[in-house]
């Protein structure tokens, strides 16, 4: 794959001295869905706004299709922005808002029909041509915006938070959808979200941001099953986290003491014996023991303290003797009913395979 932008040292200071971007360095390769993902203020619709040429860098250079464009005006890059609330002309029919942009960049208006139609029936509206943005529901005009971008071809498509303004429903059915049209447009999309599962759902690669930082990036299945910080171990899914000491370590296994049990671990970064250190386990990762849990699994003892039955599975907090709490995410098993859930109090094992079990250094 030839890559299509480099973000080489980006970093965005806002007048009064707010840090925005922080010396942030990347490539996009052609046709990615690239999507950065972090919580509210760590800079990823400023990086988004950079790329587009509506912010400038104060460090660093955007290089895109081999040209450096860090100082070109958006209209100068072969770049194109859906903006969170689509942006559409009221009074301009959805044939027109969609026209609009080619007739900017000079195409005749006998060829602007026929593209408009054809971004139009791309994203499935063709018979919306002489509509107005009012007559049309939130993921139409979505669905509109996204046409109006594509609609000049550009070799990057940027989209910053493109489905926080539909419901919840809407917003599922949009995340595939819109991951289907990248597949067929071929177009590089660079996406801003703030919601884990929608960047986990959409993309080929996944950037997650903290404090105007990139903390990790990868595959959405690297991040959940390798996450290198508890931030990122939290921020994307879910993650128990444990105080523990290496006793040993012997190549790729080790064991740590967690409070009064012993736990197998599968590690592969550098850690030493002695070293104080803290473990994270998946909530869905651990299970409750029966008889022939397998013998290489680490046991937890503990009491429930708390269950919540929410139809497809059941959540529990089971408290450690040392104080501590896990909490469980288990599918309901096909013996259990809601009638015959666990009861707070009962004693209860629980058990975690070592290759489930992570290890995170304690300054992380
Ligand atoms: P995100 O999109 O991740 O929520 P932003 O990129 O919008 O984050 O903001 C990153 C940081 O930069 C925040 O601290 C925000 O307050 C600040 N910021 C964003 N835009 C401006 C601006 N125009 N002027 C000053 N500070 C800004
Ligand atoms: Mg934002």
């Amino acid at each position: 794959m030839a890559t299509i932008i480099q973000l080489k040292d980006i970093s965005k200071i806002y007048s009064g001295g707010v840090v925005g971007v922080d010396h942030v360095s990347m490539n996009v390769e052609d046709g990615e869905f690239v999507t950065l993902l972090g919580p509210s203020g760590c800079g990823k619709s400023t990086l988004l706004r950079m790329i587009g040429g509506f912010e400038e860098p104060t460090t660093g250079q955007i290089i895109l299709a081999e040209r450096d464009v860090t100082y070109e005006p958006p209209y100068r890059r072969e770049v194109n922005m859906v903006f969170q609330d689509y942006a559409l002309f009221p009074h301009m029919t959805v044939g027109e808002n969609i026209a609009y942009g080619l007739r900017m960049m000079g195409v005749p208006k006998v060829e602007t029909a026929p593209k408009a139609i054809e971004a139009l029936k791309l994203v499935g509206l063709p018979d919306k041509i002489d509509q107005k943005p009012h007559q049309l529901s939130g993921g139409q005009r979505q669905r509109i915006a996204l046409a109006r971008a594509i609609v000049r071809k550009p070799k990057v498509l940027l989209l910053d938070e493109p489905l926080s303004a539909l419901d919840a429903n809407l917003r599922e059915q949009m995340q595939v959808e819109l991951k289907h049209m990248h597949e067929k447009v071929g177009i590089t999309f660079i996406m801003v979200t703030h919601d884990q599962t929608e960047a986990l759902v959409m993309s080929d690669r996944v950037v997650v941001m903290q404090s105007g930082l990139v903390s990790q990036d990868g595959t959405p299945t690297d991040l959940y099953d390798n996450p290198k910080s508890p931030y990122v171990a939290n921020f994307i899914g879910k993650t128990n986290f444990l105080p523990a000491k290496i006793i040993s370590r012997e190549n790729g296994t080790a064991v740590v003491q967690v409070g009064e049990s012993q736990v197998n671990v599968e590690i592969d970064d550098d850690f030493r014996p002695e070293e104080n250190v803290n473990i994270g386990i998946r909530p869905e990762k651990l299970h409750f023991a029966t008889g022939e849990t397998s013998t290489d699994s680490n046991i937890f003892d503990g009491e429930i303290e708390e269950v919540i039955y929410y139809g497809l599975g059941i959540r529990t907090v089971v408290r450690l003797p040392n104080g501590k709490r896990l909490e469980t995410d288990d599918l309901l098993p096909e013996s259990m009913s809601r009638t015959t859930l666990p009861e707070i109090g009962t004693a209860v094992k629980l058990s975690v395979a070592p290759h489930n079990v992570r290890i995170f250094s304690r300054e992380a």
